[in-house]
């Protein structure tokens, strides 16, 4: 026996080696952008079709473009009194929204839908609204949906939005939800190595199979095809937001000669493209949820307030790290990231310093 277990522990060696893992893939498009899921393990090929399929599932019921979407129907009766029927899903999703909004002393606002119109993102006709049109639309975005419920897992959730004209828009949050309920598609599967791309929202699910961390890049959002940093990530989620995924110039929208550009991250404040002197902000966390909640609010705060909030992060706020890329091309990076850190940025005029508490 003493002489079989080496033979069998050789044996096994070889057999992983010959049989190098082998990952389970697929893309889609859903929630209007490029989903990505990689998943090793002997019930991957399983694992990748009910991500696929849950996330098909969330983008019917969170859609604000489909009619028949639980959004949709909470839109369609803004303010004539009618509440809509909810699933427990999209009444957790609209109670953290709410509670976004709050704790992002409102730079986070699901009700921009209105604003999001009159630039014409919605229906990619892009136009330049004029101030007094904006200024009118501001007050559709205070007062956030009333929801109901039965008890604290939202059986018999309904919501109502107050006003007429109102609308939710969940652009800025829903993945981030998507991807957190994904984590149990994963754990249901026994799935310890995945890495899930649900647009620039990032999760890595263990490791690579030989052990090793993912890596995530971000882009530098000057140029595009090039990477600003590269990082390892174990277990956390890195989503970016950034003016430069999605823009027009005044050109394009019919002002001759004029090339300013609007992108689709907008001050609630003003109901303009937010203007906080950032390019790009990156969150890392381990809660999808808040990464993606906070990648869009810390856009719209600026650099001063969302390392303000970075700093208190182990007191009132969830703990997370932060990499923001300043108009003045500067790269913040806080010190949880700071290991094997890569900065590629020097040779396209970027300089970055460790932001420490
Ligand atoms: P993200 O890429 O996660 O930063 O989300 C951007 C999307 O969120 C936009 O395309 C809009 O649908 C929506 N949005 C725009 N401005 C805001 C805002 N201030 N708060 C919340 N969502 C917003
Ligand atoms: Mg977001």
């Amino acid at each position: 026996m003493r002489r079989l277990l080496p033979c069998l522990c050789t044996l096994l060696l070889l057999a992983s080696c010959a049989q190098p893992a082998k990952p389970e893939e697929a893309q889609f498009f859903a929630m209007d952008t490029v989903m990505a899921v990689t998943a090793y393990g002997s019930r991957a090929a399983d694992c990748v079709t009910a991500v696929e399929q849950q996330v098909n599932h969330l983008d019917a019921l969170w859609s604000r473009t489909r009619a028949d979407s639980e959004i949709s129907q909470i839109n369609l009766h803004a303010g004539d009194a009618t509440a809509a029927d909810l699933s427990p899903e999209t009444a957790r999703l609209l109670q953290n929204a709410a509670d976004a909004y709050e704790h992002s002393g409102g730079a986070f606002n699901p009700l921009m839908a209105p604003i999001m119109d009159a630039w014409g993102f919605t229906k990619d006709a892009y136009r330049v609204p004029s101030r007094e049109e904006l200024t009118s639309l501001l007050p559709l975005t205070v007062d956030l949906p009333v929801l109901g419920y039965d008890s604290p897992d939202f059986t018999h959730a309904t919501a109502s939005l107050p006003h007429s004209g109102q609308e939710l828009d969940l652009g800025g949050i829903a993945k981030g939800q998507a991807a957190a309920m994904l984590m149990d598609v994963f754990r249901g599967h026994d799935i310890t190595s995945a890495l899930l791309a649900l647009g620039g929202n990032i999760t890595a699910v263990g490791t690579k199979p030989d052990g090793s961390p993912w890596t995530v890049a971000v882009k530098d959002p000057r140029n595009t095809d090039e990477y600003l940093c590269v990082f390892p990530l174990t277990d956390r989620t890195c989503a970016t937001s950034g003016g430069y995924e999605r823009f027009f110039t005044a050109a394009e929208a019919g002002v001759e000669g004029d090339a300013t550009l609007y992108h689709h991250i907008i001050d609630p404040q003003t109901g303009y493209p937010a203007e906080s002197g950032l390019a790009s902000v990156t969150v890392v966390s381990d809660d999808p949820l808040l990464t993606d909640i906070y990648s869009t609010a810390c856009y719209v705060m600026g650099a001063e307030a969302a390392l303000d909030r970075w700093s208190r992060s182990d007191g009132d706020f969830a703990e997370f790290d932060l990499i923001l890329v300043t108009d003045e091309n500067h790269v913040y990076v806080t010190e949880g990231l700071e290991q094997n850190f890569d900065f590629r940025g020097e040779q396209n005029g970027y300089t970055y310093e460790i932001i420490r508490r």
